[in-house]
Parts: structure tokens; C-alpha cells; sequence
């Protein structure tokens, strides 16, 4: 057994998310998915959504298809309704979580509940490897009861989606791409090391307050802000530090699957051949029946 070296991940890029629409009018920061920074492999795309001003969110995502990859949406204020063509019905509340794997096809709509108020939250997409991209459609809803919690001597609080942190698993279980997705938030100038496994692509995303991110010793020590993610380099110990004021962040961690990608909207899969059949079996209404 040769002895494991430590190696602290570093900060390679930062690009700060861009206000931008989807759906049927809802403002939202993207970070990655954007023309800045198309994909980090298998993580496709990653959209805050935060406002108290029901214009920005009130349209929602009506009606709209899915194949070859997953949404994740995790909620920090405000609920979304979520209703398939199965007939699949989930309200997702605040803290919670919903892993879908879309497989071969979902048609679905993502609602605001409230008509007021605020509404904060994220949405991932992770790629799904060839073989399973027209496997049939799954979920894993994660109610905000069963959202695993660290909490820290510090005062601080890790909250686990998937992966393992701190020994403690998130309840989001059997992807392929090992996905850590973990929401920190760390009190003010509280400092952290996380495992990361070597050779996962991983990325921070900034919500509140700023971080650290880096070997303190080291002349490598980047900071990222609110609205910020944070590119990392490959390594096994992720070293953090909470800036002047409370700080939240998501950490994504996970397996590249190092596949070709054809995108075209809402369809992922791996050639334009693949993708001009999602377009026919959406239109022709065979999408989640091939
Ligand atoms: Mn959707």
C-alpha cells in the first residue's frame, strides 16, 4: 500500500454567474451552461434563482422535455411544484431536494407555489454516461427533514444532498457520476478541509458572504464571492475559510465521464444523430416512450 499525498485543490477559474431568463420568464445568475463556461465534465449547468419579486419568478418552467441527463433542484426559500407526464406529482420545499434522472425522456413543469415572497434556489444538471442516457426516468425527492445536517463546534452547518461529508452521507444515492453536492455555511472566518476524491471535477459556488479557497501557506489562496464559482483544480483535500461574514456555498464534486456531448436545449446526449431523434420522439410525441 503506497501512502496517499496529499495535494490541495486550487482555484483555476472563476466566472461570475450572469443574469439571465428561462422558462417562461423567470430571472436567474448563471454560472456554468453559459457561452463563459459551457460545461465542467459531468456537470452540464448550475442557475441561481433569488428574488421577493413575484415577476422574476412567477411564469415558472411550464410544460418542457428532458432526456439524457439529470436536474437537481434544491430549494433554500420557497416552494416549487413539480408535475409530469406520469402523472408524478412532488411540491419541493424549502431545504429540500429533487434528484431527477430524466433518462430517455421527461415532460414536466416547475411552478412556483407561493405568489409572493421570496424565492431562492438552485437548479444542476449532471450528465448521465452513454449507457444510461435512455434508461427510463427516476427520482429521488430529498424532503428537508431527510437533507443529512453537520452541525460544527463552530456553529457552522453542513448540509449533505449526495456524497459523504464528515463521514455522513446525503440521502441522494446510486449515480454514476459519484456526485458530491454538499451546501456549507460556514460562520464568520470559520475554516474547513474536505476530502475530494482525485480524480473528480469539482466546483464552488458562492451564495452569501465569501470564501477562501486554497492552502492558507500557500501563495495560491483565491477568494470567490457572492455570485462567483470557483473552477478547482483536481486534488484530494479542498481547504476553505469563511471570509469577514457569515458565508454559504455549494461545493459539486464528481466523476468525469469523458464523453462527447451534443446539447440542444433541453436534450443531452452524445452525437446530433441522437439529438435529431429526441426532436422527432418529442415531437411526434414518443419522447419518454422510445
Ligand atoms: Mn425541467
Amino acid at each position: 500500500m503506497s501512502k496517499t499525498i496529499q495535494k490541495n485543490l486550487v482555484v483555476e477559474k472563476i466566472i461570475t454567474a450572469q443574469k439571465t431568463s428561462d422558462g417562461a420568464g423567470v430571472s436567474l445568475y448563471r454560472s456554468l451552461g453559459s457561452h463563459q463556461l459551457p460545461t465542467v465534465d459531468p456537470f452540464l449547468m448550475l442557475d441561481e434563482f433569488k428574488s421577493d419579486n413575484p415577476n422574476d419568478y412567477i411564469a415558472g418552467f411550464p410544460n418542457h422535455p428532458h432526456r439524457g441527463f439529470e436536474t437537481v433542484t434544491y430549494m433554500l426559500a420557497g416552494k416549487v411544484e413539480h408535475k409530469d407526464h406520469k402523472g408524478n406529482v412532488g411540491i419541493i420545499k424549502s431545504g429540500g431536494a429533487q434528484w431527477m434522472t430524466a433518462g430517455r425522456g421527461i415532460i414536466h413543469s416547475e411552478m412556483p407555489v407561493q405568489e409572493d415572497g421570496l424565492m431562492w434556489g438552485f437548479q444542476l444538471w449532471v450528465n448521465l454516461p452513454s449507457y444510461q442516457k435512455m434508461k427510463e426516468a427516476s427520482y429521488q425527492n430529498i424532503e428537508p427533514e431527510h437533507v443529512s445536517e453537520i452541525h460544527l463546534e463552530s456553529g457552522s452547518l453542513i448540509r449533505v444532498i449526495a456524497g459523504k461529508s464528515m463521514g455522513i452521507e446525503g440521502a441522494v444515492k446510486g449515480i454514476d457520476t459519484d456526485p458530491l453536492f454538499v451546501d456549507m455555511r460556514l460562520v464568520t472566518e470559520d475554516s474547513v478541509s474536505h476530502p475530494i476524491e482525485q480524480t473528480h471535477n469539482s466546483l464552488v459556488y458562492v451564495y452569501r458572504g465569501l470564501i477562501h479557497i486554497g492552502d492558507p501557506d500557500d501563495s495560491r489562496l483565491e477568494t470567490v464571492k457572492q455570485g462567483q464559482l470557483a473552477v478547482l483544480s483536481k486534488g484530494t483535500n479542498l481547504s476553505l475559510k469563511a471570509g469577514k461574514e457569515d458565508t454559504g456555498f455549494i461545493l459539486l464534486s464528481g466523476k468525469p465521464i469523458g464523453e462527447p456531448i451534443a446539447k440542444y436545449g433541453p436534450f443531452v446526449m452524445n452525437t446530433e444523430a441522437e439529438i435529431q431523434q429526441a426532436i422527432e420522439d418529442y415531437q411526434s410525441g414518443n419522447l419518454a416512450n422510445a
